[in-house]
């Protein structure tokens, strides 16, 4: 089992899940993190964090496209350990649904 970032961390990266995760298991996106879950250690900690709901256990239904995303983006971008300031227009993007289609980038983001 592990914990995995889906759709609705997409351009609102408030970031307030690195700063409590004990094994600094986040990776950075331009658009979003995600977490590795071959280093995540199932604490939990970081779910209630997330003020966009976006961490979810990976055994709940149909999270497997976000797993696989988590496993594959985490080994191609760079850690992230310490909060910076979410985008300016994070909250206009909150509530949007299905963001991945439109929203999502592969490409890296800055990490520490
Ligand atoms: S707290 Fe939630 S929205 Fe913010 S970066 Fe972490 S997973 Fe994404
Ligand atoms: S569940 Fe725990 S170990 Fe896994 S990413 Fe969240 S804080 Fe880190």
């Amino acid at each position: 089992m592990t914990y995995v970032v889906t759709d609705a961390c997409i351009r609102c990266k408030y970031m307030d899940c690195v700063e409590v995760c004990p094994v600094d298991c986040f990776y950075e996106g331009e658009n979003m993190l995600v977490i590795n879950p071959s280093e995540c250690i199932d604490c939990g900690v970081c779910e209630p964090e997330c003020p966009a709901e976006a961490i979810l256990p990976d055994t709940e239904n149909g999270l497997e496209k976000w797993l696989e995303l988590n496993t594959t983006m985490s080994a191609n971008w760079p850690n992230i350990t310490r909060k910076r300031d979410a985008p300016a227009d994070a909250d206009s993007f909150k509530d949007v649904p299905d963001k991945y289609d439109t929203l999502f980038s592969a490409n890296p983001g800055q990490g520490d």
